[in-house]
């Protein structure tokens, strides 16, 4: 099994670590080609505005756009979920659009308003959660699973081969939200 860790911007290093540490095989993703043959691919956090602006440069996203249509299974952490979401709550654009879900943009505050917290997500346990100028989820359509929450706020969604976190499983060490997604990626064999 492959997964790509698209590689435009944002913590996509964390991401490898994370996949090389549960023995999965991980592949920076940078170009349309760099997309052939994968299993799964990760959206990592960053800056959902300048990745998009990068992608597009490339032609990437249309490719990516492609391959998600095509039931390619992702996995959006943070910026990543924003680049997944149907809507963007406070703000003009949207992207890729495949995970029904509104989110607004740096709910929970600025950079110096980042904390650590813990999150009770069903099925995995109690997980060690980090936001970072993170989006929240305001809305979520009905075939939209929420896992965890915060507060009222849904903050690990999966709908269909679509998983999306507000936070960052890929800064804790703590592997068992990208294990949820690699079993996701597996029951999609293709
Ligand atoms: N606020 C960022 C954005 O809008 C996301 C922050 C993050 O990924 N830590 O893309």
């Amino acid at each position: 099994m492959t997964i790509g860790v698209l590689a435009v911007q944002g913590d996509v290093r964390e991401h490898l670590r994370t996949l090389g540490r549960i023995g999965v095989t991980g592949r920076p993703v940078l170009r349309p080609d760099h997309l052939v043959g994968l299993d799964g691919i990760i959206l990592p956090g960053g800056e959902s505005t300048a990745m998009w602006r990068l992608m597009t440069r490339t032609g990437l996203a249309a490719s990516l756009q492609e391959a998600l249509a095509s039931g390619l299974p992702a996995f959006g952490t943070c910026a990543g979920m924003i680049l997944l979401a149907r809507e963007i709550t406070n703000w003009p654009e949207t992207y890729f659009g495949v995970l029904d879900i509104a989110v607004e943009r740096n709910a929970t505050g600025r950079q110096v308003d980042s904390f650590e917290g813990r999150v009770a997500a069903n099925g995995l346990g109690e997980l060690p959660a980090v936001f970072i100028r993170a989006p929240l989820v305001r809305r979520a359509g009905r075939a939209v699973e929420a896992l965890a929450w915060l507060g009222e706020a849904p903050v690990l969604v999966r709908e269909g081969r679509v998983l999306a976190a507000s936070f960052h499983p890929e800064l804790t060490g703590d592997p068992r939200v990208h294990e949820l997604f690699i079993h996701m990626c597996r029951k999609g064999e293709r």
